[in-house]
């Protein structure tokens, strides 16, 4: 039963004896940071996406500042990207003293309106970071067309996408494969699978695989593991600037097991967002997020847009009140105290992005949640939406 005084939260890990058992691989073979467990991950995660090249990393935000590195970021540059998202996005352009350049959102899709794309391209732009928000994927055909005219190169930013797909060339694909690029993946325990904290980088180019591995391990010429088993004495050599954005073998065993439960895990969040769907279409004036022709998403979050007028933060606190968590819509940059001291330019107003952020609200999404769990969060939203109406 689910009762009233039963907290629901917006999402929980899926671990089990699976992932605690596999930790017990490096916990006792004396290797415990990037080793075996990190290689063995990174050839699965490749197999599943169907890119060529998988590097892991420390986190999502570390593989954007590499991915945008390795593009060839300089001081000053700017990038194209959304305001509207987590702020790592944009924090990673500015890691590279390049200058983010926001355009407005689809407010359909909640992702970058490719349409507004071109008008933002200046004679500074370096890239294109694209995000797929939420798991919903972005309109990678047509970024990718305005890309190629103007010899761009796009940066995925897929830190919610794993198992979302995309339908490319008449095939569905899974987002991560490289449509653009590189694409950059999230380990954290918001998004989809986890291994606590932890990222994924994506390509199909070797240049940039190799790169990153040099980039990761503080530019050092040879990696632990050859220098670990060589017969002859190596002396390594730091080629470049580089980082330690590692991923432990202790992350990457239980990133192995995630990964088995991947499949599982996007069933299931589909079937709760089609449930949810169904029954939050009787909510007069409640917008439901709905999936282009050509996209398929993980539901990492299942997002909805309130009635006109609507108290978001009344809605909130009601759901809260009746301990079911949510969150406010996504968060748009460029309104945040930190980019008051940044340097930053919009192309046109973000005008989506704002109403965004304030109309929507994130629901619970988990996947052992109960269809129990499921009909409280839906009667109780249908409360708070009736008492809260302007
Ligand atoms: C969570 C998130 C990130 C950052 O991922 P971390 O692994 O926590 O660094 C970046 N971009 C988007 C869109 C995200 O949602």
């Amino acid at each position: 039963m689910s009762t009233e005084s039963e907290f629901i939260p917006i999402m929980k890990p899926w671990m089990g004896e699976a992932e605690a058992e596999a930790t017990r691989r490096p916990l006792l073979s004396g290797w415990v940071t990037q080793g075996p467990e990190v290689a063995a991950f990174e050839t699965e995660f490749a197999g599943y996406t169907g890119a060529q090249h998988a590097v892991a990393v420390s986190n999502c935000t570390t593989a954007l500042h590499l991915a945008l590195l390795a593009v060839g970021m300089q001081p000053g540059d700017e990038v194209i990207t959304v305001s509207h998202s987590f702020i790592a996005s944009a924090n990673s352009i500015v890691y590279c003293d390049a200058v983010p350049v926001f355009v407005d959102i689809d407010p359909h899709t909640y992702n970058i309106d490719p349409n507004l794309i071109e008008a933002a391209i200046t004679e500074k732009t370096a890239a294109i970071l694209c995000v797929h928000q939420i798991g919903m994927p972005c309109d990678m055909q047509a970024i990718l067309d305005i890309a190629y005219k103007h010899d761009l190169p796009v940066v995925e930013d897929a830190a919610c996408a794993i198992g979302s797909e995309i339908q490319f060339n008449g095939e569905w694909h899974k987002v991560g494969q490289a449509h653009g690029d590189i694409v950059c993946l999230s380990f954290h325990p918001r998004k989809v699978m986890t291994t606590g904290d932890g990222g994924m980088l994506t390509t199909n180019n070797p240049e940039y695989d190799k790169e990153f591995r040099l980039l990761r391990q503080h530019g050092m010429s040879v990696p632990d593991t050859k220098r670990h088993t060589a017969k002859e004495v190596i002396f390594e050599e730091y080629t470049q600037l580089g980082y330690n954005y590692r991923m432990t073998d202790v992350q990457a065993a239980i990133g192995r097991e995630q990964l088995k439960r991947l499949p599982e895990m996007v069933e299931k969040r589909r079937y709760f967002a089609h449930r949810y769907e169904e029954a939050l279409s009787e909510i007069d004036g409640l917008l439901t997020p709905q999936e282009p022709d050509w996209a398929r998403s993980n539901w990492q979050s299942y997002s909805v847009r309130l009635p006109q007028n609507c108290d978001q933060k009344a809605v909130m606190q009601y759901m809260l009140d009746h301990n079911i968590a949510t969150r406010r819509g996504i968060m748009n940059a460029h309104s945040e105290p930190a980019y008051q001291h940044i340097e930053w330019r919009k192309a046109g107003n973000l005008q989506h992005s704002e109403a965004a952020q304030q109309e929507c609200i994130l629901l619970p999404l988990f996947h052992e949640m109960t269809e129990e769990q499921q009909d409280r969060v839906v009667d109780n939203l249908a409360a708070a939406i009736k008492e809260n109406a302007a």
